[in-house]
């Protein structure tokens, strides 16, 4: 019998390195502005996270 090739360990060793902004979300709480002043309110919301652009790995 041939011998199967020797199932090759999958585990977390190659797993791709999770973005250090968003920690692998790709979404980031930004803060809501309004008015002309573009005045931070208490309200966030979620948006795209620009350092991994909503992938989520670094
Ligand atoms: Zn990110």
């Amino acid at each position: 019998m041939t011998a199967r090739k020797a199932t090759t360990r999958r585990t977390t060793a190659k797993a791709p390195p999770k973005c250090q902004v968003c920690k692998g979300t790709g979404e980031v709480a930004v803060p809501v502005k309004v008015g002309r002043k573009q005045r931070i309110t208490d309200d966030q919301q979620v948006g795209m996270c620009l350092t991994c652009f909503g992938s989520g790995e670094a």
